[in-house]
């Protein structure tokens, strides 16, 4: 949970003597200190806002909201969209992680996160590291070679069997992407001691639903700033989706070769035609293993002409 408040002078006061002692070494950029307090993360900006990050940010966060309140009527939730304007995620180290296959009805849905020191920034850039959505597959394939030399990284593979199985009314395309991300920022972040200053997800469902959706799940990472559009926006996130995208041009070889057809990508009309001649050859059971039986193209690759 993300909460922000705006403090007067005398409240930044106060809180700068509150938490002197718990003070964490770095200092994000355009901040006055952050500290951790129990589990939550304190960040003061320079600009008066006060970011509270953590399970218990809201009570933090509504106990000096409400100390200011007096002189301060300015205090709001704001989805922490202030932070993400004024920070340059381009230049601090950063976990991102980011997702592939979700809009293609052949292949397995990717998800991988990436970690980039400070020190490998110059390398990713030299390196022409952008988003992977404005690179050609050829692209991907010749840079994330050389990437993965450098830049760790976790990923994680849900075939179209898996995908069938757990695609259900209430388990979501949106669901199992924030399972799947969870899943690798907890190897990135537990497994691994890397030191960064925030974990950045490609936004693809509101902060608040992301957290619902892994209700259920044992090990949630906390913490993480959603970006739209984060592959333009942050390098690690840039990195996950290079390395998603490789993987799953991979394993989308491997499909192809299994099935002797050239798959295509996406959900177009061409998937349709290529589905209905791959019925005739292997009967319907085969979409199981190679397709998202719940988009649409389905119930029209199973239509008779
Ligand atoms: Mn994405």
């Amino acid at each position: 949970m993300t909460k922000v408040i705006k403090v007067n002078e005398e409240i930044k006061e106060k809180m700068i003597d509150f938490y002197k002692d718990k003070l964490r070494e770095k200092i994000p950029p355009y901040a006055i200190f952050q500290a951790k307090d129990g589990d939550t993360v304190i960040t003061m900006y320079t600009s008066g806002k006060v970011m509270f990050q953590g399970n218990n940010a809201d009570i933090d966060a509504n106990m000096w909201g409400a100390m200011g309140s007096e002189i301060n009527s300015i205090q709001k939730e704001i989805d922490s969209e202030f932070a993400k304007d004024e920070i340059d995620f381009n230049s601090v180290p950063t976990i991102g992680s980011d997702e592939v296959g979700t809009g293609d009805y052949f292949g397995p849905i990717v998800v991988a996160s990436a970690y980039v020191s400070s020190k490998n920034i110059p390398f990713l850039i030299n390196l022409g590291v952008r988003d992977s959505k404005n690179l050609r597959d050829d692209a991907i394939l010749k840079i994330v070679p050389k990437m993965i030399k450098k830049i760790p990284y976790e990923a994680t593979i849900l075939s179209n069997k898996e995908y069938n199985n757990r695609h259900s009314v209430d388990v979501n395309m949106n669901k199992i992407k924030a399972v799947m991300h969870n899943k690798v920022l907890n190897k990135m972040v537990y497994d691994n001691k890397f030191e960064y200053d925030y974990i950045v997800v490609d936004q693809f469902a509101s902060e608040k639903l992301y957290f619902k959706y892994l209700k259920d799940v044992n090990v949630v990472v906390k913490d993480i700033v959603f970006l739209t559009k984060a592959e333009n926006k942050c390098l690690s996130v840039a990195c996950a989706s290079m390395i998603s995208r490789y993987i799953f041009l991979k394993e989308f070889d491997k499909l192809s070769d299994k099935i002797k057809t050239n798959l295509p990508k996406g959900a177009g009309e061409m998937i349709d035609k290529i589905g209905k001649k791959l019925i005739e050859e292997y009967g319907e059971e085969i979409l199981e293993n190679i397709a998202k039986l719940n988009f649409k193209n389905t119930i029209r690759i199973k239509e008779e002409d």
